[in-house]
């Protein structure tokens, strides 16, 4: 029987189709029980039956790991045994089975050898399965020939780290605005996403068909023939536009008139800079380092150097590498934030760092020592005033100081902020006296100069880009940039918004991160372009005092440029 139509929040566009997979969110943690209290040969069964249940599945999954790597560690003596003896010692299964993960992965995340350093990785992946498998939850196997449309009450970075194009058609979730972690993620691997639909757990049963529709934020459950014939038609289109845009991949992008424009893309980790420069983009414009914080506790100084210096080996152009923004929306798990009214307008991103003097020196130690490796540019996210810069640059002075005395010789590298909060925006001339470049980002820029929570799907309405105080505030930003003779870029949302790239073509920004699934059609954008028509556009643009008269014009010169 046909269902009625979902709406919800249309967070990352496109469409998918395939049947649904309920994955309902359980935190990987202890559950505070005292030991002592278990039965431990119940227990134990329990943990041998979950053992049997998963071994298939992770044959299957591997999840890029070397064959066998994933099921030896069901009969592993530090896993498996390490379960065994603390359920000996009162604990239950599932307490065990965190406790010994969350060991293995401090012991195997500090090893020197990178083939041991990956059994973190795989005791993670069969601790986090088993556990839930405890709890009579099941886990998707991505990589098996089929996909699925994952419907879910809330992702976990983790989880979010773990997902793959190939196999998640679609994802509907309950928490989650646009700009939210797995959304970020979701984005970068072109997921089509809606968010904001309560309940949707029991909206949806288990491997129903589904349609997922991003764009409009539509959600369709057993649909009817002609719904499907249209969405597959919707799909085939989207396929083949795909494919006339990876033609463009020409390795300049320029105006028609011959203005350059460098196009980079947005990462969260080393696995996403081949999708960009697959995509055509030639640096890295945002690594969002906190994503390799995302584990249960924060990578050592020898980690993040070695996860940097590959970043940087692998691109062939500049990385802008961003401090760690943690706190608001971003929460991790060992960084202990006590309870905020208003954790947006709180102890987050650079803030947090701040006050952690010897967490952030160890970030800045560990990009300055693999500075040599490539083209670094060092961003600070979240500045709000004058003072913190200073203390950033003596921070920077301090790691670079630090680095030498072990006898490393640093390469040249820029140091640079981020424009997201309006007080960078209006003193930008001050703020970039010291610094190389700035880049903005729209997605924290318009919740704050709007003041509606970009995760809260209620507020979405508010929550506008293309509002005229937050587009004349990215305009006064390209203003004081090129007073002072800096680059200026872009790394939030709207650097991958077609509609909204002439606009900052027009302002004269100096480089733009997309997520790699946008950087086609924004590089289509640009070379339909003349710099003087993109010019004149902006000052268009910012005479006008109305939302929805910018979006409107903005949409009619696109469907101009492409016709
Ligand atoms: C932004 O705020 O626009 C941005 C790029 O940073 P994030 O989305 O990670 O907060
Ligand atoms: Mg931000």
């Amino acid at each position: 029987m046909t269902r009625a139509t979902i709406h919800g929040l249309p967070v990352s566009s496109g469409v998918g189709i395939a049947p649904a997979f309920l994955f309902r969110s359980l935190p990987f943690q202890l559950s505070g029980a005292a030991p002592g209290k278990a039965d431990s040969n119940h227990e134990k069964e329990l943990l041998e039956q979950a053992c049997a249940d998963i071994k298939l599945e992770l044959a299957e999954a591997e999840e890029g790991a070397a064959p066998g790597s994933m099921t030896s560690m069901l009969a592993d003596h530090l896993f498996h045994g390490g379960v065994i003896d603390r359920i000996d010692a009162g604990m239950t299964a599932a307490d065990a089975v965190v406790q010994t993960t969350n060991d293995l992965i401090a012991i195997y995340g500090e090893l020197p050898d990178p083939v041991m350093r990956n059994r973190a990785d795989y005791a993670e992946a069969v601790g986090r399965r088993l556990f839930r498998r405890l709890h009579g939850l099941p886990t998707p196997v991505f990589g098996r020939s089929s996909t699925m449309i994952l419907v879910t009450d809330e992702m976990s970075p983790f989880e979010a780290t773990r997902l793959q194009a190939a196999s998640v058609a679609g994802i509907v979730s309950e928490r989650g605005g646009a700009t939210s972690h797995f959304a970020i993620i979701a984005k970068q691997l072109g997921i089509p996403v809606v968010s904001g639909i309560p309940n949707v757990l029991q909206a949806i049963a288990h491997g129903e068909c589904c349609i997922c529709d991003g764009t409009s934020g539509a959600v369709q459950a057993t649909p009817d023939e002609a719904t499907l014939a249209a969405a597959h038609m919707r799909l085939a289109e989207i396929t083949s536009e795909r494919e006339a845009l990876a033609a463009l991949r020409r390795p300049r992008t320029a105006t028609r008139d011959g203005r350059p424009v460098n196009l980079w893309g947005n990462i969260a980790g080393p696995a996403d800079v081949q999708p960009v420069l697959d995509a055509g983009g030639t640096g890295v414009g945002m690594f969002r380092t906190e994503f390799i914080f995302m584990g249960d506790e924060a990578p050592s100084e020898e980690r993040q150097t070695a996860v940097y210096g590959d970043i940087l080996r692998r691109t062939p152009g500049p990385v802008v590498m961003r401090t760690i923004e943690a706190g608001g929306d971003k929460s991790i798990p060992y960084l202990t934030i006590d309870h905020e009214e208003n954790p947006n307008l709180g102890w987050q991103g650079l803030r947090m760092c701040l006050d952690m003097e010897a967490f952030f020196l160890t970030q800045l130690r560990a990009m300055i020592r693999a500075s040599s490796e490539g083209e670094l540019w060092i961003m600070f996210p979240f500045v709000s005033a004058l003072w913190e810069l200073r203390r950033c640059r003596e921070l920077i002075t301090k790691a670079d100081l630090e680095v030498k005395a072990k006898g490393v010789r640093p390469g040249n590298y820029k140091v640079g902020i981020m424009v997201e909060v309006p007080s960078a925006a209006l003193l930008a001339d001050e703020y970039l006296r010291d610094f190389d470049f700035c880049s903005i980002g729209t997605n924290d820029l318009t919740q704050f100069t709007l003041a509606a929570d970009r995760m809260n799907p209620k507020v979405a309405r508010w929550y506008d880009s293309y509002h005229p105080a937050v587009v004349r505030l990215i305009a006064m930003t390209a203003r004081a940039a090129h007073k002072a003779r800096k680059p200026i870029g872009m790394a939030g949302d709207m650097a991958s918004d077609a509609l909204f790239i002439p606009v900052l073509v027009g302002l004269g920004f100096d480089f733009l991160s997309a997520t790699a699934p946008r950087i086609g059609a924004v590089k289509k954008t640009i070379l339909s372009l003349d710099s003087r028509g993109a010019q004149e556009l902006a000052r268009t643009v910012l005479t006008m005092n109305d939302t929805e008269e910018i979006r409107t014009f903005l949409k009619k010169k696109h469907e101009e440029l492409s016709a």
